[in-house]
């Protein structure tokens, strides 16, 4: 049987990146998929070379490839180059920022049976970049909410609940206060959802009090769709109700790129150490499996990575083990060798 090879960018990233995307791409390497990997490096470590953090040819790579997967990437905080996470889905037009948070069974977590998905819009509100001082003492940035953008964002979830058996998607605002910005995101939201009334359920929560509840219950969600930076906050929020950063994976989805990456930041402090936890890395590595059409290899890696992890034996520090980024790894892709590879 002949497989196709898939092209994709990878993009290593400052801080943990390097030692994850390598441990990534043995795992991936292991799915019985064929791969092959254009690496292409971005961040701090480029700077002096180009100019840039993001230097043209990266974005070249992904167009052309229209698929990468990407290390976490250091954003200074302050004065400085623009977030290359920002600029590159501006650029790439990857609307839809996809944060699933999934309970690991055997991890020792807040709950056991969560099982959230975030849909983030990924374009505008206050991350549109669009800030000025005014004077000395003050400043001001701009929050732009678009109807287009709005629409887009709660059709990809409204979709992608169609497509995943899931049954119900939840807007969160903060409309009572922002009635023209969060007004206009909700008014849009509700405007996509009918036309899937009787097949998903819908409603809206406030955003503090969606943060409080998703503590308090978190069973009582299924999909939610959000603005730029509320669904950055509670994109985290519901990584740590499932053990945290380091096993909670994201997706940037546009018409015509995608690139995949851990919801974690760079880690500067574990840079080198062979100390972090690679499973965000390899499960966002398992959303680009299924983004390129094999659920069953997607799903064989994920099975992997949650029975080391159930093990125990064989597990980063912060999931409570002893073990480094290269030896999880190598036991994941031991099961995944170890098995049988499925007939298809
Ligand atoms: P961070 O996610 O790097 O770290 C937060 C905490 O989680 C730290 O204690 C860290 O050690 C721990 N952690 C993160 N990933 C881990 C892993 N895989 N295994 C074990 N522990 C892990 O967040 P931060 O410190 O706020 O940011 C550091 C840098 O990363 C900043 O420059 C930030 O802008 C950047 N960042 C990049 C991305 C991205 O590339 N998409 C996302 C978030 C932050």
């Amino acid at each position: 049987m002949v497989r196709m090879t898939h092209r994709v960018t990878l993009i290593p990233g400052d801080g943990i990146g390097p030692e994850l995307a390598e441990a990534t791409r043995r795992v991936l390497d292991a799915s019985g998929i064929a791969f092959e990997w254009e690496v292409v490096e971005a961040g701090e470590a480029v700077i002096a070379e180009h100019g840039t953090p993001l230097p043209d040819h990266v974005l070249d790579s992904i167009r052309r490839n229209r698929v990468a997967l990407k290390g976490p990437i250091t954003t200074p905080v302050g004065e400085g180059f623009r977030s290359v996470n920002v600029t590159l889905r501006q650029a790439l037009d990857l609307y839809a920022n996809v944060r699933p948070a999934r309970s690991i069974p055997g991890l020792a977590s807040r709950y056991q049976d969560v099982d959230l998905v975030i849909v983030r819009e990924n374009t505008e509100d206050l991350y549109a970049g669009i800030e000025h001082r005014v004077g000395r003492d003050a400043a001001e940035s701009i929050k732009i909410i678009t109807r287009e953008a709005s629409e887009r964002i709660a059709r990809y979830a409204f979709d992608y609940a169609v497509a995943n058996g899931r049954r119900k998607v939840t807007a969160v605002h903060k409309a009572n206060i922002m009635k023209l910005s969060d007004g206009l995101f909700l008014e849009s939201c509700r405007t996509i959802a009918a036309g899937y009334e009787g097949r998903i359920e819908f409603e809206d929560r406030i955003v503090d009090n969606m943060c409080m509840q998703l503590v308090q219950k978190p069973d009582l969600y299924d999909v939610l769709v959000l603005p730029n930076l509320y669904g950055d906050i509670v994109s985290d929020l519901a990584a740590g109700l499932v053990g945290g950063l380091g096993v909670a994976p994201g997706a940037n989805i546009g018409t015509h790129a995608a690139v995949f990456e851990p919801v974690h930041g760079s880690a500067p402090k574990y840079a080198g150490q062979n100390k972090a936890n690679p499973a965000a890395m390899i499960l966002s590595g398992a959303l680009m499996l299924r983004h390129l059409g094999h659920p069953e290899e997607a799903g064989r890696v994920e099975a992997a990575l949650r029975d080391v992890v159930a093990e125990g034996r064989t597990i980063t520090y912060d999931l409570g083990g002893t073990a480094g980024t290269s030896e999880f790894a190598e036991a994941i892709v031991a099961r995944l060798t170890a098995a049988p590879v499925p007939a298809s």
